[in-house]
This record gives C-alpha cells, structure tokens and sequence, in this order.
C-alpha cells in the first residue's frame, strides 16, 4: 500500500503532530511504500517571514529524520522542490466547487478565532488535494482534524474523473482512534496556531513549564481525582501501556496526590520516551549538508512520481497542445 502524509513547517513539532501523523507515517515504513513531504507551500497562509520559513523548513525536516523517517524506505522531500503541485493545484481548482471550500471546519475555525482570512487559507483544501493526488496514494494517516480535508481531495478527484477519465486514484484517510484528537494544555485540540502545544523537542525546563500549564480541575489533594476528562492523563496515556495507565489510574481515585504530582509524572514520561530521538535530532542538527542532500534526492524520487501523473493530466485537459 502507498501511505501519504505531510506536515507544515509552521512552528515547532508538537505532540498532536507525533501521534496524529508522524508516528503513523513512521510505523508503516515497515510494510509500506510510504510518501511524507514538508509543506513548506501550506506555510506561506500564516507565514510571512522569508528567513523564519527557510529555518523551519530546515528544522522539520531535521525532526522528521530524528523521528524515524527512514529515507532509504520513504520517499521524504519539501513540496516546493517538486513544483508539479501548483500545475496540479490549478487544475483542480476548477473542480473546486465555493461551497465545498466555505464548509471546511479549518477554515472557519481559523477565521473564527481571529486569523485573517485571505485566498490561500481558504484554498488550502484545494493545494491539499493536489499534493495527494499527484502521488495517487492509498492511505493518509492523519488527525480527526484533517477528515473533511481528505473528504474534499475525494470530491475534487470524483468531479475531475467524471469529466476525463479515471485519472486519479480516490485516497482513504486513517485515524488512529486513541489519538484522533490529542488535546492541547488548554483542554482544546493541541495546534500550533493556538499555542497550546507540547513539543517534541524543546527544552526540559520549557517542557516542564508549559506543563505545569495544562488546565486541571480545582480539587483538594486528599480527595480523589476523575482521570478520564483529566488533560494530564489524557496526555499521559498516550505514552503509557495499559498496565501503567492502570497504575495512574489508581493514584488518581486513591486520593492524596495532587494534580502537580501527575505534572511532573507526565513530564518525566514525555522526557525519556523522546531520549533517543533527541539524541539523533543532534546528529542531524550537526549534519545539515547531510540533511540538505536527503531531501535533494528525496525530491528527485518524487518528481518521477508526479511528473507522470501530471503529463496524464496535461494531457486529457489539453494544456498539452
Ligand atoms: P496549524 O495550527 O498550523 O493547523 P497543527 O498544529 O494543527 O498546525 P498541522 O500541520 O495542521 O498541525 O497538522 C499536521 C498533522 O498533525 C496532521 O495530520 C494533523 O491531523 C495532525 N495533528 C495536528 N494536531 C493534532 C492533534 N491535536 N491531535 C491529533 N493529530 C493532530
Ligand atoms: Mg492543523
């Protein structure tokens, strides 16, 4: 099966980011033909910041290869290296119908919160649909949050079959039940855009910080505690094995602990699991040439790909005279 995923290189890699997709992405490597991309493109809709852009391209790429992105087994490259997508992006947007674009949730979430609203935030779903398409894959591992986004890549790929043929592949999304929504310090969905995240690798002081952040129910330390709407456990239980959820489930209803102590049981657990990442993390840190050349060769694998779905394409619109 080809397995497609691809994140922003908007801020700083969360745990959202990790159990929503990259994980995902990393565990399918094994019996997979997988496909991840930076999105550096996406980035540009709350971006303005040429220098800031290149850095964190650069250091989301680093975090991916740290994570476990194998280039030997994936196809790993930065969209705007295989610019077929544009090409592709216009083609679709006449497949686009508005009212399909004014239903996605990301979108009004995004304008409701206060984020201006300019053309690229609102056809996003549409440069979305092009980067899976162009890579015709079977699976999308994604967040609950990304669903309706999958849904409109499948709408747009049925309209533009119906008028030339069966040229795209129709692509299923998949969401890892237990973390379809991680949620962020604050209770809501952890996004960068709302800055509520935990990230993968920041520093221990910070990561402790932002945890003694997360909102918990006001409740006497001798009485027991509700795990199951808790952010800490719900945070913690992602890391954790049944056994060991067991566990803290127990010092929750046993009473006598606070909230303060789950805190720093969940930052020492968040800690050790990203050890040995953060250990390779500084090896491609130091090794950015390495890390230029991965993704250089990473997009000439792709562009094979999307150079033969786009010559189909240009070829049944006509483009091609
Ligand atoms: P932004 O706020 O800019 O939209 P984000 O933090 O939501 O950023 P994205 O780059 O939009 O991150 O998402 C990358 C991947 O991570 C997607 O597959 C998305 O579904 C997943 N993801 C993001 N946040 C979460 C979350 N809280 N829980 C589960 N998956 C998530
Ligand atoms: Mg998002």
């Amino acid at each position: 099966m080809r397995v497609f995923t691809g994140i922003q290189p908007s801020g700083d890699l969360h745990l959202g980011n990790y159990f929503g997709s990259i994980k995902q992405m990393v565990d399918a490597q094994e019996q997979n033909e997988t496909f991840a991309f930076i999105a550096n493109y996406h980035a540009m809709t709350s971006l303005s910041d040429g220098e800031r852009l290149r850095e964190l391209t650069m250091q989301a790429a680093t975090d991916f290869l740290a994570l476990g992105i194998d280039p030997n087994v994936s196809t790993f490259w930065v969209q705007s290296d295989v610019k077929e997508v544009l090409e592709l992006y216009w083609a679709l947007s006449s497949f686009t119908p508005m009212g399909l674009l004014e239903r996605a949730h990301s979108y009004k979430d995004k304008t409701a919160k206060g984020i201006a609203a300019n053309h690229s935030l609102f056809s996003y779903p549409v440069l979305m649909a092009a980067d899976i398409l162009l890579f015709s894959p079977d699976v999308i591992p994604v967040g609950k949050d990304q669903i309706q986004h999958v849904e409109i890549a499948r709408d747009i790929a049925i309209k533009f079959n119906n008028e030339y043929g069966e040229i795209f592949k129709l692509p299923e999304y998949q969401v890892a039940e237990n973390v379809a929504t991680v949620p962020g310090i604050d209770g809501q969905k952890m996004s960068k855009s709302y800055g509520n995240t935990v990230n993968i690798f920041g520093e221990e002081k910070k990561q402790l910080k932002t945890i003694k952040k997360i909102v918990t129910e006001n409740v006497p330390l001798e009485a027991p505690k509700e795990y199951e709407e808790c952010n800490v456990y719900n945070m913690a239980k992602l890391f954790l094995n049944e056994q060991e959820c067991v566990a803290l489930q127990e010092r929750y209803t046993q009473g006598g602990e606070g909230h303060g102590h789950f805190k720093l049981y969940l930052h020492d657990v968040i800690w050790e699991y990203f050890r040995p990442y953060r250990e390779r993390r500084a090896y491609f840190e130091k090794n950015q040439d390495e890390v230029r050349d991965i993704l250089n060769s990473g997009a000439a694998k792709a562009r094979v790909v999307a150079s033969e779905l786009i010559e189909k394409v240009r070829s049944v619109t006509g483009i091609k005279y």
